[in-house]
């Protein structure tokens, strides 16, 4: 038995980002308990796109492959196209290679590497966090009480507990559905169409076995009128058996903000604010972030309930998402196709900026 194993962290929610901070705690030698509310194979409305980025995260932490995507029911996407009202174009970017798999599929199969190295409680959710001197106490809806040395807080966009403690990074809330329709679909590449009114876009995935992805994207918050003349017509166009999922996205809003407690407690992830606020894409912000909290919180309970290792998750957090969402050039002109232009191109600026209120 590892000298660690007396320290227990819990990790509250089994995404992506709950997932990567549990097994790299868990591969540390620390006892991990990860509750995650769902159950096995719970539906996450997504896009369901992994970038090349996210494939290589993937492989990296749980060490999956691209065989054991296509194992459970992924398949690869060769590039995007860019559907414009004069014509299409294929989008020529690396990072738009990548794999599509159903998210209830793939986050069972991150959830089942987690378990072979820590404890997830299914169907159990955590209703309560209240810190002592010592430890930090989780209460679960199912009535049961444990103690912890520390909490990762990773239940995605509509984490209470982040925006209650004030550290959900502030984001700018967008917005997303999806719904899978059933049809001869044998397209291999994802199409994107900029819906300026939405200040986003409508997306087609492909989802292998002749089903795609369909979704729609807002990028900024927009009126609740806007988004119902939006979601209406795309309810009745795409003709299918299967339930419309989705509800807001936490965008990265690029100023300086704690992801901290000093109590020991951190976020990431959704929960976090760390969605691109771009394109909507979140899963490779909390596979690293995940790694990121589960680094920090080690070095915190190891060296004596520090602060300033916590201290350090906020501010790693802010660099790394920083750099990762400076706005190019192509991204800019995406948000301008996207509609955003006038208050909203200015956020643009506003992520360049230089924001030198990090500690
Ligand atoms: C419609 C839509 C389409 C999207 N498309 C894409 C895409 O194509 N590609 C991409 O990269 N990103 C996409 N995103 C974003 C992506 O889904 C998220 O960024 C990603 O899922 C974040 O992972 P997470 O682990 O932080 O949160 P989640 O995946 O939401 O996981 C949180 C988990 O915590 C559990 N939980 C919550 N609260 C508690 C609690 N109190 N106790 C116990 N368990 C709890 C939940 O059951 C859930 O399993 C999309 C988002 C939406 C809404």
């Amino acid at each position: 038995m590892n000298s660690d194993s007396w320290l227990r962290i819990a990790v509250v929610g089994g995404g992506p980002a709950g997932c990567s901070a549990a097994i790299a705690l868990a591969r540390s030698g620390i006892d991990v308990c990860v509750f995650e509310k769902g159950d096995h194979f719970r539906e996450k409305p997504c896009g369901d796109a992994l970038t090349s980025l996210t494939v290589e995260l993937i492989g990296e932490t749980f060490g999956l492959g691209e065989s054991d995507l296509s194992r459970v029911g992924g398949v690869r996407f060769r590039g995007a196209v860019l559907r414009q009202p004069s014509g299409s174009l294929p989008v020529d970017s690396p990072a738009l290679v990548g794999w599509s798999v159903r998210r209830s599929q793939l986050d069972q199969a991150l959830r089942d590497c987690v378990s072979r190295f820590a404890e997830i409680k299914y169907r159990t959710q955590v209703v309560r966090l209240t810190p002592g001197n010592r430890f930090i106490t989780a209460s679960t809806a199912q009535g049961a009480d444990s103690r912890f040395d520390a909490v990762i807080l990773a239940g995605g966009a509509g984490d209470r507990f982040t925006r209650n403690l004030g550290i959900d990074g502030e984001p700018r809330l967008g917005f997303a559905v999806r719904r899978y329709v059933r049809e001869d679909y044998a397209d291999s590449h994802l199409v994107v169409e900029p819906t300026p009114k939405l200040l986003g876009y409508a997306w087609e995935f492909p989802n292998g076995h002749g089903t795609r992805n369909v979704g729609l994207c807002a990028l900024a918050p927009v009126e609740r009128s806007v988004l119902v003349s939006f979601v209406k017509p795309f309810a009745a166009s795409t003709k299918s058996r299967e339930a419309i999922g989705g509800g807001s996205g936490p965008c990265w809003r690029g100023s300086f903000v704690k992801r901290h407690l000093p109590v020991g407690v951190v976020s990431c992830g959704d929960a976090a604010g760390l969605v691109d606020p771009f394109t909507g894409e979140g899963i490779s912000a909390a596979i690293r972030s995940g790694l990121l909290s589960a680094d920090c919180v080690l070095r915190f309970v190891k060296d004596g309930r520090n602060e300033a290792r916590l201290a350090e998750y906020s501010n790693r957090i802010h660099s790394i998402f920083s750099d990762a969402y400076r706005p190019s050039q192509a991204r800019i002109s995406f948000l301008t196709l996207c509609g955003l232009r006038g208050a909203e191109s200015r956020f643009g600026a506003y992520l360049a900026e230089k924001d030198d209120s990090a500690e």
